[in-house]
Formats: structure tokens, sequence, C-alpha cells
């Protein structure tokens, strides 16, 4: 999708004047862009019309070229078919809130399960209770409660052999008795929508009277996603959708075309297999994804709460005069652990999508924490002043950490090398700041 899309965008966004038989030649493209991704074709024909009265119509503004404006139409509309704010979580006035999780097997619904409880938690200081109510899917529980281990989370399960209405009703129970004021349902999947799971599903939303219902569905199945979201609307009525597995490689037809569809938000994205990786949905930020402007603003926003500015200016300036040591070093180590994996914020620049390498990166988080634990068998005057590392130093060193020598030479080695790279890095910078066509 963005390739098309950013190719006849790029194109318009540098012409000084544009005709009508522009804007029409450019929403073909578009059109067949939005089709070729897998979007609703309903939704692309509205979308198209909209898009070309905006742009005929055009409400001027000054600071931007008619081919800019374009894009930003574009761009707004892209924006409004996904909803056009952040919709937050509903929670309930009275404890607890009750959010019951649906949608069909391998969607990421026990997944998300623990994600979002982990990340309610975390944002909103709440105590989450999770209820296994998945009694047909083998294994289905225990998943549920390796979770909870993992995340230190408490799980209700009363085994597969209780049926999910009755489960659901003694959770109930237990997260009253037991002060959790947010529960969050866990329920059974099928390959396919059936009436037996639907009803089944009818029950336990009698009985749960949950406060959201939110159907995860997986980004990667495009127009199937959409009418399984069809469905299950006109059984349960969701409330929000949970779009997961966004980090793999999927055409962006179903984040597009889900809310124009079911009417209901997208709440939550999934952007990869580990316990921290759910966000809540931006409209905004996945269009400017789709247009291939890359998830900027995702990226600045991680980039400024993880990283002090003052740090990042300091650092550039050791950067320069090259005075960077183990000290700084463990310093980046910690920020760039605290970021995430990089993988993930590496997929969110621009133009990032294209490079397939990518999804092959991967750094070993362990082999941080080996560089770490040497760095802090240093001492102090060591880590201002590597060029004192001899060998009796070293071999200390390496016992200090529980690594070996060798370890503890190829990490310096490496620092020495990333030092000279440094120095001459920024000389280059300083010389050939114009040839490069830096700004
Ligand atoms: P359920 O059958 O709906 O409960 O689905 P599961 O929670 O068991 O998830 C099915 C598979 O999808 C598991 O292997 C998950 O690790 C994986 N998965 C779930 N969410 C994501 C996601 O956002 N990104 C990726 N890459 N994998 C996911
Ligand atoms: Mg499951």
């Amino acid at each position: 999708l963005s390739e098309r899309l950013q190719s006849t965008l790029s194109k318009m966004r540098g012409k000084g004047k544009i005709s009508e038989a522009d804007v029409k030649e450019m929403m073909r493209e578009v059109r067949l862009a939005l089709l070729e991704a897998d979007v609703n074709f309903k939704v692309v024909k509205q979308f198209v019309n909209d898009v070309k009265e905006r742009a005929v119509g055009q409400d001027v503004m000054k600071s931007l070229t008619p081919g800019q404006q374009v894009v930003k139409i574009v761009h707004e509309e892209l924006s409004n078919l996904m909803g056009s704010d952040v919709v937050p979580i509903t929670f309930s006035q009275k404890p607890p809130t009750v959010v019951m999780m649906v949608g069909l097997q391998g969607a990421g619904k026990t997944t998300t399960t623990g994600k979002l409880a982990n990340l309610i938690r975390k944002k909103h200081n709440r105590s989450p209770l999770l209820v296994a109510a998945d009694i047909y899917r083998p294994a289905a529980i225990k998943q549920l409660e390796t979770l909870g281990k993992q995340l230190d989370l408490p799980v209700f399960s009363l085994g597969d052999q209780v049926k999910p209405e009755e489960i659901v009703t003694k959770a109930l129970e237990y997260a009253k008795t037991n002060h959790h004021d947010f529960v969050l349902i866990d329920t059974a999947g099928r390959l396919h929508i059936d009436e037996t799971l639907m009803g089944e599903l009818e029950n336990v939303k009698t009985i749960a009277k949950p406060n959201e219902i939110f159907l995860v569905v997986d980004s990667m199945t495009g127009q199937d996603a959409v009418n399984v979201a069809d469905s299950f609307n006109e059984k349960l009525g969701i409330t929000g959708v949970v779009l997961t597995k966004l980090d793999g490689d999927t055409r962006g037809g179903a984040a597009l075309s889900i809310k124009a569809v079911t009417g209901a938000p997208i709440k939550f994205v999934g952007l990869g297999e580990k316990l921290d990786a759910l966000e809540p949905f931006h409209p905004e930020r996945m269009a400017s994804r789709i247009l291939g402007m890359g998830d900027v603003l995702s990226l600045i926003e991680k980039a400024e709460t993880q990283m002090d500015q003052d740090a990042a200016k300091e650092l550039e300036s050791k950067i320069r005069d090259a005075s960077f040591t183990f000290d700084d070093f463990i310093e980046q180590l910690a920020q760039v652990k605290n970021m995430g994996p990089i993988d993930e914020l590496l997929s969110m620049l621009p133009g990032a999508g294209k490079m397939k390498g990518l999804k092959n990166v991967q750094i070993d988080e362990k082999q941080l924490d080996h560089v770490e634990a040497i760095i802090r068998s240093m001492t102090k005057h060591e880590r201002a002043n590597p060029e004192v590392l001899n060998a009796s130093r070293r071999k200390r060193i390496a016992k200090g950490s529980g690594r070996s020598i060798q370890e503890v030479n190829r990490l310096i080695k490496q620092f020495d090398d990333m030092k000279k790279m440094m120095k001459q890095m920024s000389g280059q910078m300083k010389g050939k700041k114009k040839g490069l066509g830096l700004p």
C-alpha cells in the first residue's frame, strides 16, 4: 500500500498548480492502492469521493502548495476513516470494570489479554484479574496461567470441565471479594464463526455485563478480518477492536476498513509477541505510516520520554571531541534497553518498511547484560580512562563480571574501534557537510 501511494503522492507534493485532471489521475492511483491493500471496496469508493470533493472545492491554506494540500487531504481522510482520535478504554463507575475478549482462534486473544492487563496495571494503577474461560482449545488455560506467572498477575480458572458461564459467574464473585477492580475474560475462539460459539459468547455477555467487548483481529487477514468483525459485531455489539500483528507484513487493509464497516473504533494495536508490545491506536499516526511518512511522531515521543534532552546534547558533543568513556557507553546501553526492542524502533523510521532485512535484526538482550556486567566491574578510574586497562586489570574485570577474558578483550577492542569511528565521523561532518547534501 505504502509504496504505490508514496510515489503518487510525492509526484503531487512538488506541484505548484494542479488541475482537475491531476486530481483525477491521482485518485485513480489511490483507489488502486487501497484496493490492492485489501480495503473494502465500498469504503474505497466513499473515500475517493470524499477526497475528490474536498480537493476540488479546496479550502485553501496559504502555507501549502496545491499539491501539498491534496496530500494533506488524503492524510486527513485516511485518519478519519480509522476514527479521528484515540479512544480510551471505558472504566466502570462501580468496580470492577469488566472486559470481554472475543475473536477467532489464533487472532491473539490470550496474548492480548495478558498484554492489556499489564498495560492497565501500569498506566491506570488497577489490580487486574485474568479469567480463563476458553475451555475448548487444548492448553488454553495453561497458556493464560503461564502469562499470568510471567506478569505476576492472578489467573482465575476452574479447569476445562466447568462451563464458561459458571466460570465467569464465580470469577466475578472472586474479583469482588479479593478487590480486583479490572477483570479480563479470555474466551474461546473457533477457526470460523459458528452458532454454538456465538450462543455461548452471548450467554457470557449476559452474565458478565462487560463494560467493553474487544474484538481481537489479526491484521494479516485483511478483508477477512473485516467480515469477521461484521459478524461478531452483529451478534455481540463490540465496543472496540484490538488489531494484532501489525509488526508483520500487513497490507493495512484491515485497519482502514474496520471502523468504517463496524463503527467500532480500533482501541489498541499489537506490535509483537512480547508482553509490552501493545499500544493505544492513533489513527493519524497510522495514516502517516500508510502514506510512508513513517511513524515519526511515535518515534519521537518514545525517544523523548526515555531520553533526557540534555543528556543527548552532551553525548553529541562528546562524540564530536571523542571524549566518550565507558560510563557514557553504559548509559547509552541503559537507554537503548528502555526504548524496547531495536527492531520495533527501527520499523517506525520513514522508509524502513522497504528495508526487508530489518526483520532479521535481532539484538540479543542477554549480550547487552554481559556487556553491562563487564563495564560494571571496572573501577571509576578505568571507565573514564580506558587506556589504563592492561592485562592484569582485564583479568580482574573478567573474574569480577564472570565473563571470559576474551569477551573483555573483545569489548574493549569494540569500544576503541567505536571511538575511532566517532572521531572520523565528526571530522567528516565538519569537513564535508555541503558535499553530502546535509542541511
Ligand atoms: P488466541 O487463539 O486468539 O488466544 O491467540 P493467541 O493469543 O494464542 O495468539 C496466537 C499467536 O499469535 C501466538 O503465537 C502469539 O504469540 C501471536 N501474537 C499475538 N499477538 C501478536 C502480535 O501483536 N504480533 C505478533 N507478531 N504475534 C502476535
Ligand atoms: Mg486463546
